[in-house]
């Protein structure tokens, strides 16, 4: 008889998981609080479209559906001038670009993949948390009875149900510290302004607003504007109005009426999850917090992983799914994608601690520069930002100037190191008290200056 697998949340990571493992011969069921058809959100997503590739994921123009490539981004500080903006310098190479699609398009694309390899889809399930038999996960609870499984691959997102209700023993991290999230306030408005007057068409200011850190975005499209407003600290639509009303005042292209989305959604912005496994337990995507943890891409991410995650559980040839079964997944995560897209989160965390005008002075003094801002479909690793430049003395120079960036600055260096060194000791196999010990050390390198300001 196949084994059965549970896919808790179709997410997009679950879904491609959910194909690979039909395909092999699995049982598998998604189970998914929305109806069909309403996935996802009422907006547009950037990707890069390789992930599909990786999992044998149709392209998008091969099942007819729409994309187009995504547009280079254009820095500011918070009170930058024009002559200083920065925008990205993405090549003109396929094999770097991202695209953009609709969200619900993406979703169409995945689950008919995921349909169309054999993986059964119930709509409508909310999904009340695991079941449990000891330290074992061995199903779901939801609102329309128990369901069990062999094992659960948890694709419920950055606040599944699933991993915050993991009993404590297991050593799985539930909820993201401040810092490691976004707030975030998305809308699509009406375009007052003819298009090709919009120099910055996809402008992202960085800490536009005195109330929170974080970002925003106005991009600007043929017949709307598109706006997203990030913050550190919980947001609520009121005041994402107001400040959106604020951004009014230089960005006419900017509409005052809505005719998309307007929803506060949570991103992870983070180093992914310490602990991804348990016996019959994993996280994949927003749940393992896989995303990039400066822009909060987690799209091609989770889709990658998913392969991983597959290959893992086929290849278990005991058929148990227990942590250390399941554990090849993590390591192998870790080792491709993990252990470098991880430091990017300490340099994100520079950011809660330097002030708008530090951030201005980065800005106007070419201390940041478009190797740091130009984000391609393969940055999910902190040395792709990393270049030679001619300028570096002189940006050197200029950080030397400002004694606290340069503390602050040095501080970063220090994290990366200690960082790196960490994951080194990442077990190749697993031990309960081994994963939960280095997981305990590998957690501290990015939440220790969080403590130091109070913020965990
Ligand atoms: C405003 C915004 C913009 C973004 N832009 C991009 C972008 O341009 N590019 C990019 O790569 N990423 C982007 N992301 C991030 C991206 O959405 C996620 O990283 C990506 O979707 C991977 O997350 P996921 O699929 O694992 O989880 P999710 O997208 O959160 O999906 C989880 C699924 O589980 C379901 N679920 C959750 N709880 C339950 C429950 N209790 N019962 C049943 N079902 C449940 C949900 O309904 C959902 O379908 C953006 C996110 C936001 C919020």
């Amino acid at each position: 008889m196949s084994k059965t697998i549970i896919v808790a949340g179709a997410g997009h990571g679950g879904l491609t998981a959910a194909a690979l493992l039909a395909k092999a011969g699995f049982d598998v069921t998604i189970y998914e609080r929305n109806e069909e058809g309403k996935l996802g959100y009422d907006w547009t997503d950037i990707f890069d479209p390789k992930a599909l590739d990786v999992v044998g994921c149709p392209r998008p123009e091969e099942v007819g559906l729409p994309w187009e490539w995504k547009i280079d981004m254009t820095f500011y500080g918070p009170n930058t001038t024009p002559d200083k903006k920065i925008r990205q310098r993405v090549p003109n190479d396929p094999n770097e670009m991202e695209i953009k699609m609709e969200r619900s398009d993406i979703y169409k694309l995945l689950i008919d993949f995921a349909v169309k390899n054999g993986a059964k889809i119930e709509y409508g399930v909310k999904i009340n948390g695991p079941l449990m038999a000891g330290d074992r996960v061995i199903g779901i609870t939801t609102d329309k009875g128990d369901f069990t499984a062999d094992m659960v691959i948890d694709a419920a997102g950055a606040e599944s149900v699933i991993r915050t209700k993991l009993p404590d023993c297991l050593g799985i991290q539930k909820h993201p510290n401040w810092g490691e999230k976004f707030y975030v306030y998305r809308a699509f408005y009406d375009l007052p302004v003819d298009p090709a007057t919009v120099d910055d068409k996809y402008k992202v200011i960085l800490f536009p607003d005195s109330e929170s850190i974080g970002i925003g975005w106005i991009a600007t499209e043929d017949t709307f504007s598109d706006l997203l407003i990030g913050h550190m600290d919980p947001l609520t639509v009121s005041e994402a109005e107001a400040i959106a009303e604020r951004y009014r005042k230089t960005n006419p292209q900017l509409g005052t009426k809505k005719l998309r989305g307007g929803q506060l959604v949570l991103i992870p912005v983070r180093q992914p999850l310490s602990i991804m496994v348990a016996d019959g337990y994993a996280a994949i995507g927003d749940s393992a917090f896989m995303t990039v943890p400066i822009i909060g891409s987690g799209i091609g991410n989770a889709i990658k992983n998913s392969k991983i995650l597959a290959e893992t559980i086929i290849g278990d040839k005991t058929e148990t799914y227990s942590a250390e079964t399941l554990w090849p997944y993590q390591y192998e995560y870790f080792q491709k994608m993990g252990k470098n897209i991880a430091p990017l989160a300490l340099v994100k965390l520079l950011l809660t601690r330097i002030s708008q005008d530090q951030l201005d002075y980065a800005f106007n003094e070419g201390i940041l520069t478009h190797y740091e801002l130009t984000i391609t479909a393969n940055h999910t690793s902190l040395w792709k930002f990393l270049h030679f430049d001619p300028n570096l003395p002189k940006r050197g120079a200029a950080i030397l100037k400002d004694p606290d960036l340069l503390k602050k600055g040095a501080g970063v260096v220090l994290d990366v190191v200690a960082a790196l060194a960490v994951e080194q000791f990442l077990p190749k196999q697993y031990s309960r008290p081994a994963v939960q010990a280095w997981a305990k050390a590998y957690d501290k390198v990015f939440t220790h200056r969080l403590k130091a300001m109070g913020k965990v």
